[in-house]
């Protein structure tokens, strides 16, 4: 679904992406994690054909900044870490803008469209917020109305970029259970990234380990997710204790 080999983006002149390689197979779920100004964000942007990069990131086996917009918008959809939204825009009419790559130019929305709209809502308890304006909306509602404009986009790979962060631990349950759901519903791809390391690990198939611009360490959680890497890497103490779920990481005075 999405190979990217030899990534290398600068921004403003200085080096971030430092020869990023990293594939995901269809119906994956790959979770990048890695400290603060690791480059995970711009990783996702220049997936996502936001950003001029060079090296090669092969979407379904064409180069992301090959496709028109309207192509990659049916191919891959972001939710990004602060997305920039209309001001005084309504919630519905946000969720609808996901629709934009199958609505004709001058065209109008579709009965469908306004149906999957409608669905995603729905699906992400969102409803009883469909005409509130976007921005009278808390931290944690917001997040869920972006997770629905990108799901509302049908595409089959979703870019998450800490989907979490602004959630509670019942939100944040229910969306990672969410995005699990369509990922085996529909065989969707999921790339995310998340901050909270034993969450990363019960969701993911695969992490990977960002540091510094390149990919440090990938593998299954419990291969990931060791003192010695997260110590190196964070510069963190932490415990991992083996869960029957999973790995556990625990930060340690
Ligand atoms: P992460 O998501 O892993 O925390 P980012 O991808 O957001 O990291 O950022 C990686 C690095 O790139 C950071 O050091 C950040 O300051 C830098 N950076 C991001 N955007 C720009 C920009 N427009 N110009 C210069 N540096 C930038
Ligand atoms: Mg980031």
């Amino acid at each position: 679904m999405l190979a990217a080999t030899s990534v290398h983006v600068s921004l403003d002149g200085n080096a971030i992406l430092r020869g990023v390689d990293l594939a995901v197979a269809e119906g994956e779920w790959v979770t990048i994690i890695g400290p603060n100004g690791a480059g995970k964000s711009t990783f996702l942007r220049a997936v996502g054909g936001f950003l001029p990069y060079s090296g090669s990131i092969l979407l379904s086996g064409t180069e992301t900044g090959a496709h028109s917009r309207r192509q990659r918008a049916r191919i891959v959809a972001s939710v990004a870490q602060q997305p920039v939204v209309p001001p005084g825009i309504r919630v519905f009419d946000y969720v609808l803008l996901g629709r934009t790559p199958y609505i004709p130019l001058l065209g109008r929305e579709s009965l469908q469209d306004l149906s999957i709209v409608e669905e995603r809502l729905h699906a992400l308890d969102l409803l009883p917020f469909a005409s509130r304006r976007l921005d009278t909306l808390s931290g944690g509602e917001r997040q869920r109305v972006y997770l629905a404009r990108a799901l509302a986009q049908s595409a089959p790979l979703l870019l998450l970029d800490e989907p979490t962060s602004a959630l509670d631990i019942g939100h944040q349950q229910e969306v990672l259970e969410l995005v699990d759901g369509l990922r085996r519903a529909h065989g969707l791809t999921v790339l995310a990234t998340m901050h909270d390391l034993s969450l990363a690990g019960e969701y993911a198939d695969r992490l990977v380990l960002m540091s510094d611009g390149t990919v440090a360490a990938s593998g299954p959680p419990s291969a990931v997710l060791t003192e010695e890497l997260l110590r190196s890497h964070y510069r963190a103490n932490v415990r991992v204790i083996d869960a029957d779920f999973g790995p556990v990481v625990v930060p340690v005075r």
